[in-house]
């Protein structure tokens, strides 16, 4: 196997913990979305956004997501990067694409937890649980068109890697 692998799902559903863990067990190469663009743009979200605008940000994106694309890697996107029709049949045409899923409930408990992992600037100003809901309503149709696989990403990351790795030796068989 020498694919490559996009985890896609909402902030906090667990693509980076998940993913780099996934790659450690394949022993593939990790790529982050949201750091490859930090690092080659020498800018943070909010700050590219405030220069170009979410389209700005959006076609960065996109762009960033086809230089990454390369065999035996876990991708690692952002959360909106299924907000593009192109993205979504990129992926689908490139690799495996496996959403993580969880509740909004959820998602909200885990990043006003760790409020370092929710650096994006928040789309409405109200609290995170509410806009998380919000978020998943638009966009859960998104996912999974764009997915391959569905993963319950509510359990312990541990667990979300083997089921990952048993769904995966399932499909190559
Ligand atoms: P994403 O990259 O999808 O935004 P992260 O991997 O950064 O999500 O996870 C966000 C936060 O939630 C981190 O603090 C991480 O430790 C925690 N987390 C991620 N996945 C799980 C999980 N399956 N169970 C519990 N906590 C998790
Ligand atoms: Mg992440």
């Amino acid at each position: 196997m020498t694919q490559t692998i996009f985890m896609v799902g909402a902030r906090g559903a667990g693509k980076t913990t998940v993913g780099s863990a996934l790659a450690q067990a394949m022993d593939y190469r990790f790529i982050d979305i949201d750091l490859f663009m930090q690092q080659t743009t020498q800018m943070s979200v909010a700050e590219i956004v405030a220069q170009e605008g979410w389209q700005g940000f959006r076609r960065r994106e996109s762009l960033a997501l086809q230089a990454v694309t390369r065999p035996s890697t876990i991708v690692a996107t952002g959360g909106g990067a299924v907000l593009a029709e192109e993205n979504r049949r990129f992926m689908q045409q490139h690799g495996t694409v496996i959403y993580l899923r969880a509740p909004a409930e959820v998602l909200a408990q885990r990043l006003e937890e760790s409020p370092q992992d929710a650096q994006r600037p928040t789309l409405t100003g109200r609290p995170i649980a509410e806009e998380m809901l919000e978020v998943l309503a638009a966009r859960e149709a998104l996912y999974q068109d764009a997915a391959h696989h569905v993963l319950d990403a509510a359990q312990d990351p541990l667990r979300v890697v083997t089921q990952i790795l048993e769904m995966l030796r399932l499909h190559e068989a």
